[in-house]
């Protein structure tokens, strides 16, 4: 069992979580603001064109452009992530948001979050060329975008950030992160060498399976420009309802996944140590599986709140997820309660075996039970 430091998380960023938004009202739950348009100056000496500012003297103008409860989450998110933030519709609208800045010409993506591929399917009509991230070494070249999802979807395990960032310096590419499945504390990519993190907000930082949202980080000032220019633009700025959804759930991030990455890596250390029981179950994987070092300087708590399954026949992972009581059968990850999904439901490119787990915040012990009796019955 890995060891949980919760005391140990630091204390900047937990209190970041609740205290780093401005408001220039003294509710102390945030308002839910929902206009679209603001009103101009009532001075008109002070009237000047909006041109290319979307928040002239940090006031809202128009909800495309920016708006009160975005402002909001991207404090609290520019703190806790190391870097200035933006907020997008979705975890693909940031993702799309990035390709429009970047503009690579070459991206080297492996297997993974499948949407990205969908994405990048887009791009391959313009001429865009993708590459498989294995043969990022030999092939890497100036100006090509690497796209490293780690932990990955759907086994919860960690890629190594340091390789594929020193590839990336020495030939003059982009390193994007997609730390979709390990939220702050659990791993900071900054200190591995990334250039831009993106999350799916949808997942853990939302948490209640209600909010679809993406975030990109950038730790330079004229990057962070240029994605609040093209937002305008694209259109994908975070809808008002969503951002203060969002908000509402930024506040509890950090119990939350914590008491999810307990939970999990305390199933996957039972089901690792009781396998003899479990005659269905082929095998497990999780980042506190592998043996390789990098793994725990990169994910010091363990986790992610994410595992993999895979079971002996397609027609068991079929029926499994119906003899459990506490999982939902859901595609999707990150909520407080638990997930599980055949996942070639949603995912062509994976075995009829696979199931992916989602762990929430439910007492451990009664998850314990229902996945052993659950695997117990097929
Ligand atoms: C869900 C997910 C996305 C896409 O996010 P949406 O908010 O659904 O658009 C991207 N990457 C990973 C790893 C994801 O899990």
């Amino acid at each position: 069992m890995w060891p949980i430091p919760v005391e140990s998380a630091k204390v900047d960023y937990t209190t970041a979580l609740l205290h780093s938004d401005s408001s220039d009202v003294s509710d102390v739950g945030a308002p839910l603001r929902m206009s679209t348009t603001y009103r101009y100056d009532s001075d008109p000496s002070k009237l000047v064109p909006i041109g290319e500012n979307p928040k002239p003297d940090g006031k809202a103008v128009y909800s495309r452009l920016g708006q009160p409860n975005v402002d909001r989450v991207e404090q609290i998110l520019e703190k806790v992530l190391g870097g200035y933030a933006i907020a997008y519709s979705s975890g693909l609208s940031a993702y799309h948001a990035a390709l429009t800045h970047f503009n690579p010409n070459r991206v080297f993506i492996s297997h993974g979050y499948h949407g990205c591929h969908g994405v990048l399917g887009l791009y391959q009509r313009r001429g865009v060329e993708i590459y498989d991230l294995e043969e990022v070494e030999m092939k890497a070249r100036q100006g090509d975008l690497i796209h490293v999802e780690t932990p990955l979807n759907p086994t919860g395990e960690a890629r190594d950030l340091k390789y594929y960032s020193g590839i990336s310096k020495a030939r003059g590419c982009t390193l994007l992160v997609d730390s979709t499945f390990a939220p702050p504390p659990l791993q900071d990519p900054w200190i591995f060498g990334a250039d831009i993190i993106m999350h799916s907000a949808s997942k853990y930082f939302g948490g209640h399976s209600d909010v679809l949202a993406g975030v990109l980080a950038t730790r330079d000032p004229a990057i962070r420009d240029s994605l609040l220019h093209d937002r305008v633009y694209l259109g994908t700025i975070i809808p008002t309802l969503e951002a203060w959804l969002l908000l509402r759930s930024l506040r509890t991030l950090e119990m939350r996944v914590m008491k999810q990455v307990d939970n999990t890596n305390r199933i996957v250390a039972y089901l690792k140590n009781n396998r003899a029981k479990f005659p269905a179950l082929a095998a497990i994987h999780h980042a506190t599986l592998q043996s390789e070092d990098f793994v725990r300087e990169q994910q010091p708590y363990g986790g992610p709140p994410v595992f993999q399954l895979i079971l002996t026949s397609p027609q068991k992972a079929r029926v499994f997820p119906s003899k459990l009581q506490l999982f939902h059968h859901c595609t999707s990850l990150g909520g407080v309660e638990s997930m599980i999904e055949w996942r070639c439901l949603s995912d062509d490119k994976v075995a009829h075996t696979v199931l992916r787990v989602s762990v929430g915040c439910e007492n451990v012990e009664d998850l314990i039970a229902d996945l052993s009796q659950g695997l117990s019955c097929i």
